[in-house]
């Protein structure tokens, strides 16, 4: 794979170019490379299964890179899964996956119930006797790289097989269109079980770049995060637009603390206008590219750069235009394609489109299709296209982003409708200048012996909190003894959201 031969060619030329920063540790490219070695070498010895699955379980520390590496060359794909991930969910994503084998480079031990699962850590697998690893073994063509598990609308979470294929169309696309070659410093501020962070990983490594980790612990301390910040003198910005967002509240986020920001990357979510003015007016050398694409198509598809006049001309910010290799179809419910101006589903047609969703055939079907010969994704997403440019316009079924992070209404609903003390629950996302503030649910409930609804609420949340990730439970709880149902017996969502917005 290029990507990778690329990767070994840099730790061979340039050994002590810097890959990855995280918590005050350095990386190179000559250690990175050879710690991924000895990491394959360990796997191929365990002789599992052809392309099983490995998850790799951490947030940002300097070990993850060679453990993704390292499962790669071994010729496996890994699932990355952040410490955010409770436990019940790590358990279903090992089942589902039929991972027989757990890296954890995070300092926390983590106890797997089912023994067939070989829980290891960097320092046994670097203890180990070293066997030469060869080209022969790496994850090739349309083998799966790595899997990325999203929230599934039937509760379960669904596993994104990314093939190598998959990431190089993406890689070179990045790498040629955009200008963020020649071994620049690039931030990392999504946790790498997120596919924004493939957005400055692979492009990063690629390109004999620095990859600067922003770690959660940063993010929640405003004070440690501007002096990492100061620190990175980052020259490639990719965030959610949420974080920059975030970041804009300080005054102090501009050229002064970051001279040499010379590109922001944004994808995942809206990008509004008032963001996009703010950064010029803060960081007037830097260019901004507003990107689109589901994990399904690996991380982008489409770009535009928000050039000043793009933002006079537009209300809204488009999207903008597919890469070369990829085509943006825009369907209506028959399938047939809209003529241009007119909202249709986004299909992406290309070689980033994934195969599927693993082990899941009837989602995959749902999902993925052929269209003229080439392998296709329905995003869900409602769009149009006007002058070459697409637009994004909403979604078209329950899955929500609220600050960058992707879920399913209906799986947040399934977890509280499954509590002992829920009748039913329906989830309404609250809106503040056209965007996501927080999560509401409004629940009928069943017989409880709680005197008080904050009591009530607390112990939901507590079983809530062993199968989600902490951002996808409802900040708001409200209690009524029914909830309206339309003439055909579904609950009345518009009237709900109606009332919840009262
Ligand atoms: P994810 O798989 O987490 O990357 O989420 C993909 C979804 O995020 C897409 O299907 C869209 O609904 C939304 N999305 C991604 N990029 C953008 C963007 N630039 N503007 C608006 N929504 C976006």
């Amino acid at each position: 794979m290029k990507l990778l031969s690329t990767i070994k060619k840099i730790a061979e030329t340039q050994p002590n170019a810097i890959a990855y920063v995280s918590e005050n540790q350095e990386i190179s490219y000559g250690e990175l490379w050879k710690k991924a070695e000895k990491t394959a070498s360990f796997i191929i010895n365990l002789a599992l299964k052809p392309l099983s699955p490995i998850l790799i379980y951490g947030h940002m520390q300097p070990e993850i890179l060679p453990a993704f590496l390292g499962s790669v060359t071994a010729g496996h794909p890994y699932i990355p899964v952040d410490t955010s991930i409770p436990m019940e969910r790590i358990t279903k994503i090992i089942e589902s996956s039929k991972t027989k084998l757990v890296i954890n480079v995070s300092a926390e031990p983590l106890f797997i119930e089912d023994s067939s699962v070989q829980v290891v850590n960097p320092t046994q697998m670097s203890s180990h006797p070293f066997l030469p690893v060869t080209f022969d073994s790496w994850v090739k063509e349309n083998e799966t790289f790595y899997i990325i598990y999203t929230s599934g609308s039937t509760g379960n979470p669904k596993g994104v097989q990314i093939s190598a294929n998959n990431l190089q169309s993406f890689v070179d696309w990045m790498v040629e269109d955009f200008p963020i070659n020649g071994g620049l410093r690039f931030l990392n501020q999504a946790p790498f079980s997120f596919d924004l962070s493939v957005m400055d990983l692979y492009p990063a490594l690629a390109s004999g770049g620095t990859i600067w980790a922003i770690t959660k612990e940063m993010i929640a301390r405003p004070k440690i995060l501007f002096e990492e910040l100061k620190k990175s003198n980052t020259q490639v910005w990719t965030s959610t637009p949420s974080f920059a967002q975030m970041c804009l509240m300080d005054p102090s986020y501009n050229q002064e603390l970051l001279p040499e920001l010379s590109v922001f990357l944004f994808c995942g979510e809206i990008l509004p206008i008032s963001v996009c003015e703010q950064l010029k007016e803060r960081f007037p050398n830097a260019k901004i590219f507003n990107t689109y694409g589901p994990t399904e198509a690996t991380v982008a598809v489409t770009s535009v750069e928000v050039t000043d006049e793009i933002l006079q001309e537009y209300q809204t910010l488009p999207v903008g235009k597919a890469k070369g290799d990829t085509q943006i179809v825009l369907l209506d419910e028959n399938q047939q394609p809209v003529p241009e101006g007119e909202k249709g589903e986004i299909n992406i047609v290309g070689p980033s489109v994934s195969q599927g969703y693993l082990g899941q055939k009837e989602q995959t079907e749902k999902a993925f299709f052929i269209y003229n010969g080439v392998q296709a994704y329905r995003t869900g997403d409602a769009g149009y296209m006007k002058q070459g440019q697409l637009f994004y316009k909403g979604r078209m079924d329950f899955q929500v982003k609220l600050h960058g992070y992707r879920m399913e209404l209906e799986e947040i609903e399934y977890h509280i409708a499954k509590s002992k003390f829920v009748k039913s629950a329906v989830v309404v996302p609250i809106y503040q200048n056209e965007k996501i503030d927080y999560l509401s649910v409004l629940i009928v409930p069943a017989e409880h012996s709680f005197e008080k609804e904050y009591q009530l609420t607390g112990a939901i949340k507590k079983e809530l909190g062993e199968v989600l990730p902490a951002y996808m439970i409802p900040r708001k709880f409200s209690y009524h003894e029914e909830l309206p149902i339309t003439p055909n017996g579904k609950i009345d969502r518009k009237q709900i959201r109606e009332k919840v917005l009262l």
